[in-house]
Parts: C-alpha cells; sequence; structure tokens
C-alpha cells in the first residue's frame, strides 16, 4: 500500500467566529431542502506541481478568491465527490464507505489530469470538517450532512496543458429526508438526442462537464413531464440517469446493472448489490439494451427497474418515455426492502457486518 507510510496532514484551524446562531442553525437544521445551506467551516488544500500537497485548513466557510485565469473556468479542468455524514440514535456521526469515495476520486482526478488525493487524506479532510461542523449533522428522520469534496485547476495560465496549481476543498450541506411521505417512483425521459459520455471519453469521471452535458436533456425530461433522464451510449445500451445508476431485476430474482467504461460507478449501487448477494440473489454487470429493457417489461421477464445514488439511495422507476412510446414499469417491493436495509446499516439501526460505516 503506497499510503502506508504516509505522514497525516496537520490541518490549520480557524474557527468561524461568525458562524450561524444557534437559533439560526435550529431553523435550517428543522427544514434544511438540499444544497441551499452550507455549514460555517470548509477545507482548503493546496497543491503545486513543486511543493505536492500543502497548506491544509479548516477556515471560515466563505467565497474564494480566484484569478480571472484560473484554468478551471476556460478549460473545466475539475472533480468532485458526493457522500454524506449520518447521526446516529446514541449522537455518534459516519459516513458510509468514504475509502470507495476516495478511491473514486483518484480515477477522476487522474482522467482529467488531475493530481491523486491519497485516500487517508481524503479521510482526514472529511473528518476535519465534520468535527468543526458536528452540530450542523442533522438528527431527524434521513436527514444527513452531505459532504460535497471538490478539487480544481486554479494556475493562471490560458495554455492547455495540466494546471500546476490545484485547489482541493470539502464544504458541506444539510441535507433533507429525500422523499417527504414516502418513496415515490421516478418517471424517466430517454435521451435520444443528446449522450452525457462518449467511447474513451470522461463518462467515469465525477466531473462537471459531465453534469453541464446532461442539463439541457434534463430540461427536455422536465418538458415531457418526467423527472430524470436516461442515457444511451451509441450503441443502444443503457448507461445512467444524470445523477443515478440503473438495476434491473428479473422474474428469477436475478439482478442486472450496466456494465460500461463510461458511466459512474456507484457506490450505493455495488453496496445494493453487495445486500442482495448476501441474500442469494445472483447479480450480473453487464451490457443491456434499451430493447432488452423494453421486451423484458413487455414480457413480464423483468419485474422491476429502480435507480440508486448517494442523494436519493434507491429509487423505483414508475415509467420509461420516449419521443415514440411510454412504458410502465412495474412495481415489485425488492427495490424497497433493500433501500430500507441499506439506510438501516447507514444510521446504525442495523448491524454492519461488511464494516462500512466509518466514525467520524
Ligand atoms: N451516476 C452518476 C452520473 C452520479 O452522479 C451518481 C452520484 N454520485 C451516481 C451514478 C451514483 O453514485 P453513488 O451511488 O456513488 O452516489
Amino acid at each position: 500500500d503506497i499510503d502506508a507510510d504516509l505522514e497525516p496532514l496537520e490541518f490549520a484551524v480557524s474557527r468561524n467566529l461568525n458562524g450561524a446562531s444557534d437559533q439560526r442553525r435550529a431553523e435550517i437544521l428543522a427544514d434544511p431542502g438540499f444544497g441551499t445551506h452550507f455549514t460555517d467551516h470548509m477545507v482548503d488544500v493546496c497543491w503545486s506541481v513543486k511543493g505536492g500537497w500543502h497548506r491544509p485548513r479548516v477556515q471560515p466557510y466563505g467565497p474564494l478568491s480566484l484569478d480571472p485565469a484560473a484554468a478551471v473556468l476556460h478549460y473545466g479542468q475539475e472533480v468532485f465527490e458526493g457522500i454524506k455524514a449520518y447521526r446516529h440514535a446514541d449522537g455518534s456521526v459516519h459516513t458510509f464507505r468514504p475509502d470507495q469515495n476516495g478511491r473514486r476520486l483518484q480515477r477522476s482526478a487522474r482522467r482529467l489530469a488531475l493530481p491523486e488525493l491519497p485516500v487517508p487524506y481524503f479521510l482526514q479532510s472529511l473528518t476535519e470538517l465534520v468535527r468543526a461542523d458536528l452540530d450542523w449533522v442533522p438528527a431527524g428522520d434521513d436527514q444527513s450532512l452531505y459532504l460535497r469534496p471538490f478539487m480544481f485547476a486554479k494556475e493562471a495560465f490560458l495554455g492547455v496543458r495540466p494546471a500546476h496549481k490545484v485547489g482541493y476543498y470539502v464544504i458541506a450541506s444539510p441535507a433533507a429526508a429525500y422523499f417527504k411521505g414516502g418513496v415515490q417512483p421516478v418517471s424517466i425521459w430517454l435521451s435520444e438526442n443528446y449522450a452525457r459520455a462518449g467511447k474513451g471519453g470522461t463518462g467515469a469521471a465525477k466531473t462537471g462537464g459531465n453534469y453541464a452535458a446532461s442539463l439541457l436533456p434534463q430540461s427536455e425530461a422536465y418538458e415531457q413531464g418526467c423527472d430524470q433522464v436516461v442515457f444511451l451510449d451509441s450503441d443502444g445500451n443503457v448507461e445512467e440517469l444524470g445523477g443515478m445508476n440503473v438495476v434491473f431485476v428479473h422474474k428469477d430474482g436475478t439482478l442486472v446493472t450496466p456494465e460500461s467504461p463510461s458511466i459512474l460507478d456507484g457506490i450505493t449501487r455495488n453496496s445494493i448489490l453487495q445486500l442482495a448477494r448476501d441474500r442469494g440473489h445472483k447479480v450480473e454487470a453487464r451490457g443491456v439494451t434499451l430493447a432488452e429493457w423494453r421486451d423484458g417489461v413487455a414480457s413480464g421477464d423483468i419485474v422491476e427497474v429502480f435507480a440508486c445514488g448517494t442523494a436519493a439511495v434507491v429509487t423505483p422507476i414508475g415509467t420509461l418515455k420516449g419521443a415514440s412510446f411510454e412504458d410502465q414499469q412495474p412495481l415489485g417491493d425488492l427495490a424497497l426492502s433493500l433501500r430500507e436495509e441499506l439506510t438501516d446499516i447507514q444510521y446504525g439501526r442495523r448491524e454492519d457486518t461488511h464494516g462500512w460505516l466509518y466514525r467520524l
């Protein structure tokens, strides 16, 4: 393990003396929404070709000062992660499989020619921020503190090459239960005119450009009365939604998820599939064509289709709509039962037999 003899970073902590009052924080946590309120602190670590990772800080949350020539603003050299911290009944706070997010951030960084943050530094950055903002981790049902690590090219240089100066940050935002009043099946618009990724492209990386490319098709989905959009690759294989992976449940109990070098390797998906294996289900990762999906639903061979990701955990797909068709999807109870098992582990209501929780 190349990280084994790595010295931990020494974070300089400067407390936010103008943070939210106890009363203001309580108001926010009572109704946090998603992604609009931020905690009092942020993590900020520098990287340069000459100095490596340096100047690790926990500092008051606030605007960044950026040179207008910073490479990220021109060429989009950027990667990020999304992970939640959960408060257990005994008050302790845990994240879920953060090593997986740390490794994925490294893979994303490699593809975007950014430096790879060692996983121990990644874990440390989450711990430092959550300890500084512990009171911001909500305790309500299905609430969490959403953590957003991100890294971008901040060197002021307009030449097209990997930047020599990079910033790594973590911010945090309290998150409400995704579904109020129970999990609702979502309707999905099939994007036939736009792709989010191409062969050899950046589809497997968590980088801003992929999300920018998904916004127009997502608007098309809304115009069509759908909640989310699903993308195909150029061979007609199902890829994923704008921010979630897809899983098909077959009549014989087999779970199938699309495998492709251009989709994001989802940690929720991998965990859900492991729980299904533990229950004795067969699991396959392989190419799935749109025809296989539609025919499987029509013949009754596919008995449930669901989407999964950190934000909404698991969401049954109720409808698939394209320009020339609209297929109702069969609804079952496996998706919701796996969702419950996973969230029970995350919130400490069930034994963590895989060692997935990481106490902050
Ligand atoms: N696909 C995309 C494009 C995503 O943005 C996400 C959310 N990170 C996922 C899948 C699901 O990944 P995870 O389960 O790790 O959140």
